[in-house]
């Protein structure tokens, strides 16, 4: 299928071609030049597949330049080492609510479910369109991408990836698995800075035409793991379709029979896909937007204004530790009727001043499909403990997050559609804070004997990539100015 750039309609990519680019060369992200209809047979049929033919299904929708068994092949390979065989399986909670967890592959956050597919995608772009160059894939890390970009690429061959994490903003473990990871082709640096710093640094590099230009001497191309990229995207809005399926299947709801998904939220990557899923066809009511103290999303649901300036919190939710969210852009796409030149000025705004204001209409048609609200650090420790009072059931922070906004959601509106609550982490991702918020916090104890007492209190097993960490040597120790991004990638190619 043909992509087009968020900023000029007419720059256009077969998907292939844009999962390569990462960014188009304007600035703009690339979009599908249509949303491919699946209809609820369709929908019915999908229940009966396993998770990765139905992920291949969804995939061949978009790049339908590659025939299904060659998707089949990538989609098996990605989720093949996934600790739960439904990959992403549907807990019910109660008989309005349902849990979407997305965190049962390698590095335990729902990044795996398009980070362990993009290589694949990559690969056959490459093959595709005859591109012999080397990838050099760039990616800035709130915590979670890092890690499971790195794990999807390593020893990938004719692909070298280098990571920068926010030396400040990760948790002790996410920057541990960071710090610990094999691969002969892996790189990773801290950057002295918030997310945001290492964001900004990467869009620069990617901007700069004679850093470019010599990569392209030395025989690499870059391109971009970041949520920015087509390739992250696709994958994303299969487990939407997979989640309603399965309701289907169990019988939660009747063919045809609209849903909420509550979604925690950062660079907005996972709603969007939430909303592509409903643009297709499938049956949603709500697309709940959850944010934490940075609720620069909620204020602009709720007022129709973009204000990024604004103070930046730290919070036990990390990776939702975000200013300004790069893939609202492709959302403002579609509600302004696809108008380049209102996004264009939209986005100098957002670059010159740090805000802009989107026109009435446009704002209408958003609260039409969107509810947005946000939770602070007191409500979301509450909340997991709450949940795991009443069902026994353990949220890591940032589908806390996600909970104690569905809750007030349902306070204000007393709506009795069924609910599916995005669970994008582990929560022995994020032990100390869990322990924290149980009231069960051990003092004076090391990462891996938190673990341990999660384990004890929860009666959930330890998951192995988090235990086997203790044993691993720190291979990457670099910590970077903001400024010497750059520099730091000339050093690499050499
Ligand atoms: C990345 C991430 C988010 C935010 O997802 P976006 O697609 O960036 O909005 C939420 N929770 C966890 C655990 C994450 O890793």
């Amino acid at each position: 299928m043909q992509l087009l750039s968020t900023r000029n309609i007419n720059l256009q990519k077969n998907a292939l071609e844009a999962v390569l680019k990462g960014i188009a060369e304007d600035g703009g992200l690339f979009v599908p030049s249509c949303f491919p209809k699946i209809s609820m047979e369709t929908v019915l049929e999908y229940a009966e597949l396993s998770y990765a033919k139905l992920a291949a299904k969804v995939l061949h929708l978009y790049f339908d330049e590659l025939d299904e068994d060659a998707l089949i092949q990538i989609t098996q390979k990605a989720y093949g080492n996934f600790d739960d065989t439904a990959v992403a399986p549907l807990k019910k909670l109660n008989d309005s609510e349902y849990l979407l967890e997305l965190w049962h592959g390698p590095t335990l956050a729902f990044k795996d479910m398009a980070l362990q597919v993009l290589p694949g995608l990559l690969n056959a772009a490459k093959y595709y369109t005859s591109n012999k160059q080397k990838t050099l894939i760039l990616v800035a890390t709130s915590g979670d991408t890092g890690k499971a970009a790195l794990e999807g690429f390593k020893d990938a061959p004719g692909i070298d990836i280098m990571v920068f994490y926010p030396n400040e903003g990760v948790s002790n473990l996410q920057k541990l698995q960071m710090v610990t990871q094999e691969g002969f082709n892996t790189h990773v640096a801290a950057v002295k800075g918030n997310f945001d710093d290492a964001q900004t640094g990467v869009k620069e590099i990617f901007a700069d035409k004679a850093l470019n230009a010599m990569l392209n001497q030395k025989g690499y191309a870059l391109s971009s793991a970041n949520s920015i990229n087509f390739g992250r995207l696709a994958p994303q809005i299969a487990y939407y379709i997979s989640a309603y399926a399965t309701l289907l299947k169990q019988g939660g709801i009747k063919a045809g029979e609209p849903v909420n998904f509550v979604v925690p939220t950062g660079n907005f990557g996972n709603m969007l896909a939430a909303y592509y899923a409903k643009e297709m066809g499938l049956p949603v009511n709500k697309l709940i937007c959850a944010s934490n103290r940075n609720n620069v999303l909620t204020d602009f649901f709720l007022q129709g204004e973009y204000q990024s300036r604004r103070e930046f919190y730290k919070t036990s939710s990390p990776s939702m530790d975000i200013l300004v969210s790069s893939n609202l852009e492709r959302l403002l796409f579609e509600v302004t009727g696809r108008d380049e030149s209102r996004v264009n000025r939209w986005m100098s705004a957002l670059k010159e001043k740090g805000v802009y204001e989107i026109d009435g209409d446009s704002h209408k048609k958003l609260m039409k499909d969107f509810y947005a609200g946000w939770s602070n650090e007191e409500r979301t420790f509450r909340t997991i403990k709450d949940i795991f009072e009443k069902y026994r059931y353990v949220l890591d922070p940032h589908t806390a997050v996600a909970q104690a906004v569905y809750e007030d959601y349902l306070l204000k509106q007393n709506d009795p559609v069924k609910t599916v609550v995005v669970s994008t982490a582990s929560p022995y991702k994020f032990c100390a804070d869990v322990l924290n918020a149980l009231g069960d916090l051990p003092k004076e104890q090391d990462d891996f004997s938190l673990i341990q007492h999660l384990s004890n209190v929860s009666g959930l097993n330890t998951p192995k990539s988090i235990s086997e960490l203790k044993h691993k040597k720190v291979r990457h120790t670099l910590i970077v100015d903001k400024m010497q991004m750059k520099q730091t990638v000339m050093d690499l190619i050499g």
